[in-house]
């Protein structure tokens, strides 16, 4: 079994409300077809469909103040649970003392430990190569996971070849980061190779951060924009699937972008929205670790998933 993770920075459970949260003024016809026609929020937390599930996360980690990034995506990523370890909510970048933790546990590691196929999509202009030489240690917890496992983070070649994927889906940014003949591709293609490198992956990861800006800028406009655009490249990914043994989960490490009257990150839970086949079965496993999920299930849940049995490092 393979895993395609979309991991959205940003996104929580809100409420029912078009006027604060964008998921009810977007159209998203891709998300609602994986959800039998809803959409989850804070009152509909669950939903079971025939074609996907969503279940909330628990974001805070029994810690209080605001989640970030830091220490939220060092739980998704690792299953640690970096706000208890650090002693408090950090970000973005990751708390200093969590570094060795993320490098031995991350999800990368895991699998390529138990001689798996995990691979990171996203393309990285050179811009963020040579920020890294002057600013180490400013890297987010994903980039930062590959480069402590030897995961290669994908460059423009990659994203001229179609193997690799811009953080902004259609790659109409790389005009301004030196590339001005980038190719744009429309969010469904972008969609249908990330299917085509979960056939070749045991495990894929995209990361999506424009929702968290959205939510910082507390634009409805942007907000609805990044959400439409991600629905397209989940329709992408729906179409493209065609019964292949892949599970896609997708998720977040903190609310935001679902509550526009705050400019500030939210203490809501997050949505954990999982489509395929198997996604029920996927659901049950991860939500039957513990009474309440976090986000500290979710590296455990999907070893588990494409490495039955095998114990994960712990
Ligand atoms: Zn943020």
């Amino acid at each position: 079994m393979h895993v395609l993770m979309f991991f959205l920075d940003g996104v929580g459970l809100g409420s029912e409300d078009a006027d604060r949260n964008p998921f009810f003024r977007a159209h998203l016809p891709a998300l609602r077809t994986i959800l039998g026609g809803e959409l989850p929020h804070l009152r509909r937390r669950r939903i079971e469909a025939a074609n996907g599930i969503c279940l909330p996360l628990d974001a805070n980690l029994g810690v209080p103040g605001l989640p970030q990034s830091g220490t939220g995506q060092t739980a998704l990523f690792t299953g640690k649970n970096g706000a208890r370890l650090a002693g408090k909510h950090f970000g973005p970048h990751p708390y200093s003392t969590l570094r060795p933790v993320i490098a031995e546990h991350n999800i990368f590691k895991q699998f390529l430990q138990v001689g798996k196929k995990p691979a990171f999509a996203n393309v990285f202009p050179q811009r963020f190569f040579d920020y890294l030489k002057s600013h180490p240690t400013r890297t987010s917890v994903t980039t930062f996971s590959c480069m402590a496992s030897g995961v290669p983070l994908r460059v423009y070649a990659d994203l001229e070849a179609g193997n690799g994927i811009s953080a902004d889906i259609t790659a109409e940014g790389w005009k301004t980061l030196g590339h001005p003949d980038a190719g744009i591709i429309s969010p469904q293609e972008a969609g249908r190779r990330l299917v085509a490198l979960a056939r070749e992956f045991d495990f894929v990861l995209f990361e999506y951060w424009r929702t968290d800006h959205a939510g910082h800028a507390q634009s409805m406009t942007e907000a609805v924009e990044a959400l439409e655009r991600f629905d397209g490249l989940l329709d992408g990914v729906v179409g493209a699937l065609d019964g292949a043994p892949i599970t896609v989960v997708m998720t977040s490490d903190h609310g935001n972008i679902e509550d526009l009257s705050t400019k500030t990150h939210t203490r809501h839970p997050v949505p954990l929205v999982v489509a395929g086949k198997d996604a029920a079965r996927f659901a049950s496993a991860l939500s039957g670790r513990r009474r309440r999920s976090s986000l500290c299930d979710v590296t455990p849940a999907i070893v588990e998933w494409i490495s039955p049995h095998t114990p994960s490092h712990t």
